[in-house]
């Protein structure tokens, strides 16, 4: 199916051909910015973490994250690998002091690599990944910078399990700020419901417990309105107790993916709190459609449950079965294979409606390379959807509705305008069932427009915070509110 150029889709495009530019212009874009060296070298005194400039043997290992494209190779001034929160107003002092940019990073998992930045100062916080749990009170107190793997290994001996999500690598901070949404939403909510108390490094280096009788205005904020306001160094969060997880994954051929993608939406539309699950579409090996499936409910129940899906016909795979621990559903994959470049974009769907399906199987067909893929998360139902839309930031919590990402991955550096292209142009046809919404933790671009679809009803709202925390704008990396 063609798909129609927009003035959006230039937009949206001009993210990957602003980037490529920069890039082309001067090597790449960021040159490291050494008028700042005296700055950082003033820094480095009674520095507790790690300072790396470019120059520096880890330098590149150090910039690198989690998605490789024009958009995300960035060449920061320096990238502070901090210890604590002293290390962390420092750093956020050095770029006020120097008017440079700031990015904030933990897993570095961001779409668009709001966790990196040009000429600027890169907080990283993965060094602060201490994790302690209280079970009695069913409570983690987390480092802001802990892959959600290690949260959950660290709850895990005591039989309970935090609102994480589907990849093991995001930061706690940048998946719990912007609302963060797993396998348990639809028993539990989202992950920013379960958060207690925040510890965070204001803009003028403050430092700030916000929880629902501190800094309540904060507190609320931070629960869906991502990295605008400050730091957070630790994290405190709710635990629950999952007595049995049965989780794995269904594909079907290609071919059959119109068919299978309906029975995926049906089966979600009436899902029971305990049953989460995404389909996945691939072109990389045999072409399929991945569905992945969590259950937390009665175990013997599943099959009754699964049988919608297992009915459309042999599988090539089916995988589902209850798994030791639940941290196992992090081995759950959506099929491909690793590639050199990669590049995504998210979206949002109101409802997984027939056209959209259709929609999304033709865009699929017409991608230009094997290493595209379309992930449909079904987070959109039970507990996350009875929380009130006021109640926090995070208030985009219709049912039914499902969050897309659109990828690709290639190799050979030229590939990279026909696969970045493909992920604009199919994003630009999503928009038409999008409603002109977008999930804070799913971002396709960049400035005011994405930031209002993010955050809506509770923009003006937010704006008064950020004035009360971040008059400046200070953190700007981020679905950024205009103070
Ligand atoms: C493979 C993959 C799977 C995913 N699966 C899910 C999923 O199942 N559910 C879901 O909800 N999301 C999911 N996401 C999206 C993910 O939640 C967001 O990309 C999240 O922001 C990543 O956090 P990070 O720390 O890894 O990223 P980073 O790039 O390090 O950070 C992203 C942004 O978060 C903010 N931030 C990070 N740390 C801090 C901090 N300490 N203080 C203040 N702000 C901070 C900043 O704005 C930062 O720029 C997935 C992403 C990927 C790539």
């Amino acid at each position: 199916m063609p798909v129609r150029r927009s003035r959006r889709e230039f937009i949206a495009n001009s993210l990957w051909a602003g980037a490529a530019l920069a890039a082309s212009a001067c090597g790449r874009a960021g040159t490291g910015a050494p008028a700042i060296g005296p700055a950082i070298d003033r820094m480095r005194a009674g520095f507790r973490g790690n300072i790396i400039v470019p120059g520096d043997a880890g330098y590149d290992a150090a910039r690198a994250v989690f998605w490789k494209n024009p958009l995300t190779d960035r060449r920061p001034a320096v990238i502070a690998r901090c210890a604590g929160e002293e290390d962390v107003a420092r750093a956020i002092e050095l770029a006020v002091e120097q008017q440079v940019p700031l990015a904030v990073r933990g897993g570095g998992h961001s779409f668009v690599g709001w966790g990196t930045c040009d000429d600027g100062v890169v907080i990283d916080t993965s060094a602060m990944n201490a994790v302690s749990i209280d079970p009695a009170a069913r409570i983690a107190r987390a480092g802001a910078g802990v892959p959600t793997r290690e949260l959950v290994a660290a709850a895990a001996p005591y039989g309970l399990v935090p609102v994480v999500g589907q990849c093991p690598g995001v930061g706690l901070a940048g998946f719990i700020l912007g609302g963060g949404l797993g396998w348990l939403s639809g028993s539990h909510g989202a992950a920013c419901d379960h958060l207690v108390s925040a510890e965070v490094v204001s803009a003028d280096g403050r430092r700030l417990v916000a929880s629902a009788t501190e800094h309540s205005d904060l507190f609320w904020a931070l629960r869906g309105g991502g990295g605008n306001f400050g730091v957070a160094t630790t994290l405190t969060c709710r635990l629950y107790p999952v007595a049995s997880v049965t989780a794995g994954t269904i594909s079907f051929p290609l071919a059959d993916a119109r068919r299978a993608i309906r029975a995926f939406a049906d089966l979600m539309e009436g899902a029971p709190d305990e049953l989460q699950a995404r389909a996945v579409l691939t072109r990389d090996g045999q072409p399929a459609v991945h569905i992945n499936v969590c259950w937390t409910g009665e175990p013997g129940q599943a099959g009754g449950i699964l049988r919608p899906l297992r009915g459309l016909g042999a599988p090539v795979r089916d995988t589902v079965q209850p798994l030791a621990a639940f941290g196992d559903t992090f081995a759950m994959s959506g099929g491909g294979v690793p590639r050199t470049y990669t590049a995504v974009k998210g979206s949002y769907l109101e409802r997984l409606s027939p056209e959209a399906i259709d929609l999304i199987v033709d865009r699929l067909a017409e991608a230009p390379g094997s290493g595209a893929a379309i992930g449909l998360d079904h987070y959109m139902h039970g507990a996350v959807c009875r929380v009130p839309a006021d109640a926090t930031a995070f208030e985009l919590r219709t049912a039914n509705a499902v969050h897309i990402w659109v990828s690709a991955g290639w190799d050979a550096p030229g590939d990279g305008p026909a696969s970045t292209g493909w992920i604009d142009a199919t994003w630009e046809a999503l928009q038409a069932h999008a409603a002109g919404r977008v999930y804070t933790n799913f971002p396709a671009a960049e400035g005011d427009e994405a930031a209002r679809a993010a955050y809506r009803d509770n923009y003006s709202r937010l704006a008064s915070v950020k004035r009360t925390y971040d008059p400046t704008n200070v953190f700007q990396r981020n679905h950024n509110l205009r103070s």
